[in-house]
């Protein structure tokens, strides 16, 4: 459920690019076996590959990485040697590197998941760029990276990245680690709004049951959040779906994942509208501020609250639903408080896993009690100003100038609600914040019950109207 995200990727080093940093090739050679090959423009001494320790596999997913050898600009053999924590490191500038990778990544548990990792399905393979691919260098991040696939011809790849049917270009060293990528004997599903292109790719498993709801929720939430923030990022997003042991799912820069719990259980048909309403949240929202941990209540507290009001407006909510889902941010808030101590809201983003409830509650209530407070003031201003933060294009925010940015649509009230709910707001003082808006709250540690205050009896549509 969380996308790791790499620190000195948080440098954001702008290079000029006079040529590609790197190509990537990728053989198909048996199966569950890849070999690799990496020429880069500048020789490099330092390569890595993303890394989540778990105790089957204290290395992570270098484990997976066997032969990786190093080569200068005369294409003589260099020593390379593993550092530890993904990293390998030589004495002499490297032009050129090899190695097999061995798709054993579903032999073992994930602390975040197959989906944040690698997972073969239907005769292919699901892999993230950085359980696959073995980079390199500190310096020109930016500069595109092109990758090549050597499979059979019945084969496609699926990748933001892609252009041709086996092989793309990477913008950058973010966008070639930061994404998922299915290769193998798949069909595709392509939806479009404006200049926004979602390309999908299904487990056969899921063919019946899940692909006509989730291609219909797609077909629903794209351009209702293309309304809702008066545009949509231009940009092609891959997303993926494929049944697992357990639900889940993640966002990276330019993609998405969900891995459905098999056999399917159809009662979890509303977490996997409001596990997609939260990833398609991030194509808007929290891709380019992610760099920052500072800011995680606000990419995943907002995404989510948003999500929830689009699945409500959209019909996929109904008011019962809609109280269950305030409820359940309220005792998120609860229960982060007590789980991570002391922590702030600025420094949980560091220990995502471990703040968890925190990040995710207190965001969303700062997100609800903004909006409904807002709104009471001017309707539809707090909607007003997400659409106007999505229309300031990519930017890098950190808490400041995002803080900055929120208290001036907000007449300083955006600090004034991060300060109160950064302490700590339990349920009854909630509730006087919220209860002028027609939202009542009421509850104890790790129960919370929402009403919606105005005399309402019609069965739908009573929720406040900043809510709708
Ligand atoms: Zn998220």
């Amino acid at each position: 459920m969380l996308a790791q995200t790499f620190i000195f990727l948080a440098a954001g080093t702008i290079s000029n690019c006079v040529a590609d940093f790197a190509q990537y090739t990728a053989a198909y050679i048996a199966p569950r076996k890849f070999e690799i090959e990496a020429e880069y423009t500048t020789p490099q001494s330092e390569f890595w590959i993303g890394h989540q320790p778990t105790e089957a596999r204290p290395e992570a997913q270098s484990e997976s990485v066997r032969n990786l050898t190093a080569y200068d600009a005369d294409d003589r053999k260099i020593e390379i040697n593993y550092t530890g924590e993904g990293t390998w490191r030589t004495e002499v500038g490297v032009s050129r590197i090899s190695y097999q990778l061995v798709a054993d990544h579903d032999e073992i548990k994930w602390p975040h998941g197959a989906d944040e990792v690698a997972h073969p399905f239907g005769g292919g393979y699901y892999f993230t760029g950085k359980a696959f691919f073995v980079g390199a260098g500190t310096e020109d991040m930016t500069c595109p990276i092109e990758v090549r696939f050597d499979v059979p011809e019945t084969w496609t790849l699926t990748a933001p990245w892609a252009l041709g049917e086996h092989n793309g270009s990477a913008s950058s060293m973010l966008d070639l680690f930061d994404n998922g990528f299915a290769i193998g004997p798949y069909k595709t599903i392509t939806q479009k709004v404006g200049d926004l292109s979602l390309t999908s790719v299904f487990d056969d498993r899921l063919a019946e049951q899940v692909e006509p709801y989730i291609g219909g929720l797609l077909g629903d939430l794209l351009p209702a959040y293309t309304k809702y923030f008066g545009g949509a990022p231009a940009a092609d997003y891959s997303t993926f779906h494929f049944a697992y042991p357990s639900s889940d799912g993640s966002a990276f820069a330019r993609s998405f994942t969900l891995q459905y719990e098999y056999p399917l259980n159809m009662i979890e048909r509303q977490l996997w509208s409001r596990l997609l309403a939260h990833e398609t949240m991030h194509l808007w929202i929290g891709v380019v501020e992610r760099t920052d941990q500072e800011i995680e209540w606000f990419t995943e507290g907002f995404t989510d609250y948003l999500a929830i009001k689009q699945l409500y407006r959209l019909g996929y909510l109904d008011d019962e639903s809609l109280r269950s889902e305030i409820a359940s941010i309220v005792t998120r808030h609860q229960l982060g408080k007590r789980m991570s101590g002391d922590t702030s809201l600025r420094a949980a983003g560091a220990n995502k896993g471990q703040n968890w409830f925190l990040i995710y509650g207190s965001g969303a209530v700062i997100a609800l009690i903004l909006d409904a407070e807002m709104s009471l003031e001017k309707p539809g201003s707090f909607d007003d100003m997400m659409a106007k933060l999505f229309g300031k294009g990519k930017q890098s925010y950190d808490f400041d100038s995002l803080m900055a940015f929120l208290d001036g649509s907000s007449n300083g009230r955006a600090s004034n609600v991060f300060k109160a709910v950064d302490k700590g707001l339990r349920a009854n003082q909630i509730n006087s914040r919220l209860n002028p808006a027609g939202v009542g709250v009421a509850g104890m540690m790790d129960r919370t019950v929402i009403s919606f205050v105005d005399k309402c009896n019609k069965p739908k549509g009573c929720a406040p109207s900043f809510l709708k």
